[in-house]
């Protein structure tokens, strides 16, 4: 009989932007992670680099969004987060909600705690993984020693 393997537990990176920070919410959107019954397994304040963002944006990189992207992640502080849960990737891009606060649905961090000050859709509070593969590239650029 061949012994059963506990499968990996899922987990994605979230980053709480620098308005985020600046605003005072990072305690609100990691009590929101919480409270769907997430698991913080690692919490970091961090300055990006343009290095690291290089990285992270990659797939980005030639689009008109992108360098003013950079420019505002390297404006303050992010705090780097790694969530783990069943469905963690996926449920945490619906607690987040779209990607443009000024439609992201009441409810979602976007939609209840972004702001359309004249603000461009780049400052929305929060960053997840998209997928399993990109969760652990981003984990691993983020986190490098976890
Ligand atoms: N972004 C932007 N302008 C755009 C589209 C995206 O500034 O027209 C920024 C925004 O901060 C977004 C990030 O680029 O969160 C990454 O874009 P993506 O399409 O991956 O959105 P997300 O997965 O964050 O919802």
């Amino acid at each position: 009989m061949t012994e059963a393997t506990t499968p990996a537990p899922e987990r994605t990176l979230v980053l709480v932007k620098p308005d985020g920070v600046r605003r005072g919410l990072s305690g609100e959107i990691l009590r929101r992670i919480e409270a769907k019954g997430y698991t913080l397994t690692a919490v970091e304040l961090k300055n990006a680099t343009p290095e690291l963002l290089a990285q992270h944006y990659a797939e980005h990189e030639g689009k008109p969004f992108y360098a003013p992207l950079v420019e505002f992640m390297l404006s303050g502080p992010v705090l780097a987060v790694v969530a783990e849960g069943q469905g963690v990737i996926p449920g945490f891009r619906s607690l987040a909600g779209a990607t443009d606060p000024t439609v992201a649905a009441p409810g979602t961090i976007r939609g209840d705690l972004g702001r359309d000050w004249g603000l461009k859709v780049q400052q929305n509070l929060v960053h997840g993984s998209d997928s399993p593969e990109s969760a652990e590239r981003e984990i691993a650029l983020w986190f490098p020693t976890f």
